[in-house]
């Protein structure tokens, strides 16, 4: 898990409290000071491409001296994060890799929405407190001066930027106790099992009883992020991942299950056992089917592709609050393409995408379960897939990128 907050928002009163609760909390804000101590090689390092004005007399490092000397100086700026960042992240490797494989980690890195990194944990974190009441918090409890505790805030990224990287926010307007009392049920009802669900390679699964909801604004959101796991455990191999199925098209009621599609030149990808490493410590589970039988597309009515099926894979999460399924798709199926042109087709044409609405209403008014509905849509699909081809050579459709 990746936390995070701005500067005096609660996020190490968050973090001692989950180590109490029992995770291994990787601190990033230690860890870079430890790589620059005395008789350090990056110590000397800094010491040999800045001189020994950034050391104080006793040979530590001097870091307001070391600050004014990159302070507005990008090349400067590149030297130091060249000399420290790759020591603090070897060191946090190991740290990680040290932890116990039923741990829960938690990185505790202030930068983590600065650095653009929330796509690196299964979870990310965000204690999130407006900018008025952390500068009071900072202000009154840890003593700061007020210019500098404002000049601290508008340093970092806004409250805006971060609440975009989140999974889940952590409200810290309440007292200390309110705080606790979050922190224990997100460690209960989430960290936990989210934990046992990817140890024991058990993915959420959605309901069976179906259930439409209003459109969620953030879905778009949070599939981007999970998108950007999937590349991040899958590398090239993930020639593009899309957004797709009902909770892709605006303004229509779904069940709260993200399909995302990932299309790779080899669906045998997922058997790599470096693969499956990289996918669940991003919180993602590859699917194996119970019969051993793999996961098939299958075409949709006539005109659709030349018959068959095709091989896919197929990857879930193992959160217990939210539900997703990856169609992992190779590119030479015509079943990537097909789920692209349904969803812009339902994009741009709100008849089709209300006639699709009232298909998932019948479902629910007759009391069909999730598979049930499955099964009734088929006969919808098989009519609907034509008329999507038929506007995607219409309207010169074309993938995008
Ligand atoms: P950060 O690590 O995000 O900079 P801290 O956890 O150090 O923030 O919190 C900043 C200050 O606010 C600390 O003095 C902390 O004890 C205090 N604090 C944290 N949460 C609350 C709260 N809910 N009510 C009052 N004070 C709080």
């Amino acid at each position: 898990m990746g936390l995070s907050g701005g500067i005096g928002s609660g996020k190490s009163t968050v973090s001692a409290r989950l180590a109490e609760l029992g995770a291994v909390v990787i601190d990033a804000d230690r860890i870079a000071r430890e790589v620059v101590e005395p008789d350090t090689p990056a110590l000397a390092e800094i010491t040999a491409r800045f001189g020994p004005g950034v050391l104080t007399p006793d040979g530590a490092l001097d870091r307001p001296a070391l600050g004014a000397v990159v302070f507005g100086d990008p090349a400067a700026r590149a030297d130091l994060e060249a000399i420290t960042h790759p020591r603090i992240f070897a060191r946090t490797v190991e740290l990680r890799d040290a932890a116990l494989d039923d741990a829960v980690v938690v990185h505790d890195i202030p930068l983590l929405v600065e650095l653009d990194r929330a796509a690196d944990y299964a979870l990310t974190v965000i204690v999130d407190v407006p900018e008025e009441i952390r500068l009071r918090r900072l202000v009154d409890l840890r003593g700061m001066d007020e210019d500098e505790a404002r000049r601290r805030i508008a340093a970092q990224a806004d409250d805006d930027q971060r609440r975009r990287a989140a999974d889940v926010l952590l409200p810290n307007t309440g007292s200390v106790e309110d705080l606790h009392e979050a922190v224990d049920r997100l460690w209960r009802e989430r960290l936990v099992p989210f934990e046992t669900g990817l140890r024991s390679g058990r993915p959420s699964r959605r309901p069976e009883v179906l259930t439409l909801v209003e459109p969620d604004p953030s879905w778009p959101a949070q599939a981007a992020r999970l998108c950007d796991r999937l590349r991040g455990a899958l590398g090239e191999a993930a020639v593009r991942t899309d957004h797709i199925g009902s909770t892709s098209i605006p303004a229509l009621r779904a069940k709260d299950v993200l399909d995302l599609q990932v299309v790779v030149p080899d669906v045998g990808i997922l058997d790599d056992t470096a693969v499956r490493r990289e996918l669940s410590r991003r919180g993602l589970l590859v699917v194996d089917r119970a019969d051993g039988q793999g996961w098939w597309d299958h075409a949709h009515g006539e005109g659709t592709a030349p018959g068959g099926t095709w091989e896919k894979g197929f990857v879930a999460t193992a959160d217990p609050a939210r539900i997703v399924h990856v169609h992992v798709r190779q590119q030479d199926s015509p079943a990537w393409r097909l789920a692209l042109i349904f969803r812009d087709w339902l994009r741009a044409v709100p008849q089709e995408r209300d006639a699709y609405a009232r298909l998932k209403d019948d479902s629910v008014r007759a009391g069909l379960s999730s598979t049930e509905h499955a099964s009734a849509k088929e006969p919808w699909f098989a009519q609907a897939f034509p008329r999507a081809e038929e506007w995607a050579s219409r309207t010169g459709w074309t993938p995008g990128s």
